[in-house]
């Protein structure tokens, strides 16, 4: 079956969100088969967010994912990873339809296209790239 990393952002699990955003996910019907919560160093950001580097939201981007724990989780099922991204919503929560966790769980003093609560896979090859960056060798 499909896998997809998913991280429940700095602003997600200060916020206490974690749960509400695993919840979803098990009502989805994937299943979670690893799960985590660490504060990333920046050395895992980098790795994670390779393709963003000499963005100009690139530092503030890493200064924002190193700034407390995250949670990391792996999740199975089939065609998980457009799924999840449906779940979460458009990137922007202000632009997120009701219903998803962006769009839902977004709110104008707390999220921004920075801090918009999760991360999701978007292919099979970054899944397979970003599960071994958070659960070193399960890549
Ligand atoms: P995600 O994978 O997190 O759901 P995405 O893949 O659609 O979102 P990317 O374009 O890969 O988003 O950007 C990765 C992350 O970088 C975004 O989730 C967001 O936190 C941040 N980001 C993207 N664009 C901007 C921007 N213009 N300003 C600030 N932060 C941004």
């Amino acid at each position: 079956t499909e896998r997809s990393l998913v991280l429940v952002k700095p602003d997600g699990y200060r916020r206490g969100l974690t749960g509400e955003v695993l919840r979803r996910i098990e009502a989805k019907g994937y299943a979670l088969t690893a799960l985590a919560v660490l504060t990333p160093t920046r050395e895992q950001l980098a790795a994670h967010y390779a393709e963003h580097e000499g963005k100009p939201f690139y530092e503030p981007l890493l200064e924002f994912m190193s700034s407390g724990p995250v949670a990391a989780a792996v999740v199975e099922g089939h065609g998980c990873i457009a799924g999840f991204r449906s779940l979460a919503g458009a990137t922007d929560p202000t632009a997120a339809a009701p219903g998803t966790i962006r769009g839902d769980l977004g709110r104008d003093w707390g999220t921004s296209v920075q801090q918009n609560i999760v991360h999701g896979s978007d292919s099979p090859e970054s899944a397979a790239r970003e599960i071994d960056i958070w659960f070193p060798g399960l890549g």
